[in-house]
């Protein structure tokens, strides 16, 4: 590991967790990968570079806070992907 971004862990953990519960138009995993992405461009990016960083860091984003920003930014990017799905 060089440079990790935490935000990433959390979002995909969450994203796992949601995805059945998302009211999304599509639930193929080039939709999810797009609600994916989408949401890490709304939230703060939490880099770190060591072991330890990873712990306090990853305490951080499990906070109910940090988990409810995180749902806003996965809830709202699934409206956009159900709007516009990029494949056909
Ligand atoms: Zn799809």
């Amino acid at each position: 590991m060089i440079i990790h971004n935490m935000m990433e862990d959390a979002v995909k953990d969450i994203l796992e967790k949601q995805w059945g519960n998302l009211s999304i138009s599509c639930y193929c995993s080039e939709c999810k990968m797009d609600v994916l992405a989408m949401s890490l461009n709304r939230l703060k990016p939490h880099y770190i570079r060591n072991r330890a960083g990873m712990m306090y860091t990853k305490a951080n984003l499990m906070t109910e806070q940090s988990r409810a920003t995180i749902l806003t930014a996965i809830v709202e990017s699934s409206k956009v992907v159900s709007a516009h799905p990029c494949h056909r």
